[in-house]
């Protein structure tokens, strides 16, 4: 897989000061990577698939956006480490009006995984290509990742990359999202 560095600036953020670059992938999809300091082997790495729904919307229907605003402040806090925005994965890929057709059948009782199955997709299609191809833009073999999805760890290392150590990022459950959080653990890999 290609991918293209197509743009770089500051931005400062609530977290703190960062960098930010974007990167297109061969189909147009442009993702972000968001850093502090200079990223080397080792650091706190997250990869964080798209989801507009909880990091724009403020949804209670996941933690992404409790994880994306964990993450920053902890590489903020490292002063060092690289935060890659991934576009393309809403509903762990499947897009994002499938993602809310999937909400509509969880309304009736289905979990996760049972609704991206009755839509016609696996219960997980996301695809870390293009993760990998900008850590190794930033020649990164080896990372501490945010995570607690073994999924993204077995990506990393299968495509090369060492994972030297998972860095948990657990947020408060609520009503509307105990279940979902359950069902990741239970059917996705996601660490306990
Ligand atoms: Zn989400």
């Amino acid at each position: 897989m290609k991918i293209d560095l197509t743009a770089s600036s500051h931005l400062p953020t609530r977290f703190g000061a960062f960098r930010l670059q974007v990167f297109t992938d061969v189909d147009g999809t442009e993702h972000l990577a968001l850093f502090a300091g200079t990223p080397s082997d080792n650091c706190l790495v997250r990869l964080h698939s798209e989801c507009a729904t909880g990091d724009i919307l403020g949804s209670l229907r996941c933690d992404c956006r409790d994880q994306l605003e964990m993450a920053l402040e902890k590489i903020h806090e490292a002063g060092q480490g690289l935060f890659i925005y991934l576009r393309g994965h809403e509903g762990r890929g499947i897009g994002l009006a499938n993602k809310i057709k999937a909400y509509a059948l969880q309304d009736q009782g289905q979990d996760t995984v049972e609704a991206n199955v009755t839509l016609g997709f696996a219960p997980d299609q996301r695809d870390y290509g293009a993760a990998v191809e900008i850590l190794k833009h930033y020649g990164l073999k080896q990372v501490q990742l945010l995570t607690n999805n073994r999924r993204k760890i077995d990506a990393l290392e299968a495509a090369g990359i060492r994972v030297s150590k998972h860095v948990p990022l657990w947020a408060a459950t609520n009503p509307h999202n105990e279940g979902y959080i359950d069902t990741k653990q239970r059917k996705l890999g996601h660490l306990t």
